[in-house]
């Protein structure tokens, strides 16, 4: 199919779910560079020319879902399991401020030994001890534990739906013992808890198909997300996606391809459809081209990245899939190497919380 023309930012609602999937489907180099160019400049009409540094602390790897794909799943006994104590998550929201980050990140996996009331201590201490914006990432827990931590001061959640092909997702994100999982009922509370929601994908999940993709940046818009990550899948051998024994077989012209090309025109076509999210160029895209993935996201709709803050010796252990980008480095070295990426493309590191806009 051929892709129609990108609409002029501004009026991107004309963007329908076949001009999704065209674009999607695009190789012609030229008319990729249409693509990028309209979705910088959506991106710098709707979110400016500020990039935001959100530092990630990576709090605990213990998880008790079994995702086909992560390498965190509970039945993987071969990762050593953390769980960081609150004095160490303070210290890296600390460190987050002295580098004059605006937000916390704090994600693990599905963790219950970390005690709700425990959680609600340290979002306290973090708001009360810097002036940071805290968001959470800690899975699909009860809603009394949302509203919990959103009254302690939390003021964003992210939760990915991953995919919104439902026979897909229920393969690859197994269902706990009597609790159906389903995200976008999650992410519905998160709003009407006044969170600011965010979610997202992974690209090239093994039997995702391109219109499956193109669904999902039209869920993006539906859902108005004030956060939007995307990242290919990337194979994490100990797992059942990786290893290959969880297949939803489908035509191989219909696979979606997880390569870095793909993923970008997926960040520029959800720029179009969202003009003011918030979409960072993520870990997941700079472990994939790591000479200047990073970059190339925010020159094609990104504006967000997540310097990681997490000692180095849990975020060897937070491994997610292998080989991921700056593992080896410290929080200070991450600042600086992020810094002097995002002023090599001509653009700025942003200041305060940077939540969402909307005008
Ligand atoms: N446990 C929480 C959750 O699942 O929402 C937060 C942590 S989880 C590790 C964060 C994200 O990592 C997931 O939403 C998923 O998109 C991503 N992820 C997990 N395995 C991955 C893989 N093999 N490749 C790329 N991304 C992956
Ligand atoms: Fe656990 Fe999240 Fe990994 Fe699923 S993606 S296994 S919930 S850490």
């Amino acid at each position: 199919m051929r892709a129609p023309a990108p609409p002029e930012p501004g009026t991107e609602a004309r963007l329908d779910r076949d001009a999704i999937l065209g674009w999607l489907r695009e190789t012609d180099a030229d008319r990729l560079g249409v693509l990028w160019r309209a979705a910088d400049e959506t991106r710098r009409r709707g979110v400016g020319d500020e990039v935001h540094l959100r530092g990630l602390i990576e709090l605990s790897n213990h998880c008790v879902r079994a995702c086909g794909y992560c390498g965190l799943r509970a039945a993987n006994r071969e990762i050593e399991r953390y769980r960081m104590s609150a004095d160490e998550i303070l210290g890296c929201a600390r460190d987050a401020d002295a580098y004059g980050y605006g937000t916390v990140v704090l994600q693990s996996g599905e963790d219950y030994g970390i005690h709700a009331d425990w959680m609600a201590d340290v979002v306290r201490a973090i708001k009360r001890k810097t002036g940071l914006a805290v968001t959470l990432s800690l899975g699909e827990r009860p809603d009394a534990d949302l509203e919990l931590w959103r009254e302690a001061g939390a003021d964003r959640y992210l939760l990915r739906f991953e995919t919104s092909d439902e026979e897909l997702y229920r393969l690859i994100h197994p269902d706990l013992p009597g609790r159906r999982s389903d995200r976008f009922a999650i992410l519905a509370t998160l709003s009407r808890l006044g969170y600011e929601a965010g979610s997202g994908i992974m690209v090239g999940i093994p039997g995702q198909t391109w219109a499956s993709v193109a669904a999902d940046i039209d869920a993006f818009r539906d859902l108005d997300l004030d956060m939007i990550g995307i990242g290919p899948y990337i194979v994490h051998p100990a797992t059942p996606l990786g290893d290959r024994s969880w297949v939803r077989k489908i035509p191989p012209d219909e696979q979606i391809p997880g390569d870095e090309l793909t993923v970008y025109k997926v960040v520029a076509l959800t720029r179009l459809v969202c003009p003011q999210a918030n979409i960072p160029s993520t870990t997941a895209l700079a472990t994939i081209n790591k000479v200047d993935g990073r970059e190339l996201g925010l020159q094609r709709g990104a504006n967000i990245v997540m310097p990681n803050l997490t000692p180095p010796e849990y975020r060897v252990r937070y491994e997610i899939y292998p080989d991921k980008a700056c593992v080896g480095e410290t929080a200070e070295m991450c600042r600086g190497c992020l810094q002097g990426r995002i002023e090599a493309i001509g653009r700025e590191v942003g200041t305060g919380p940077g939540g969402r806009r909307r005008d």
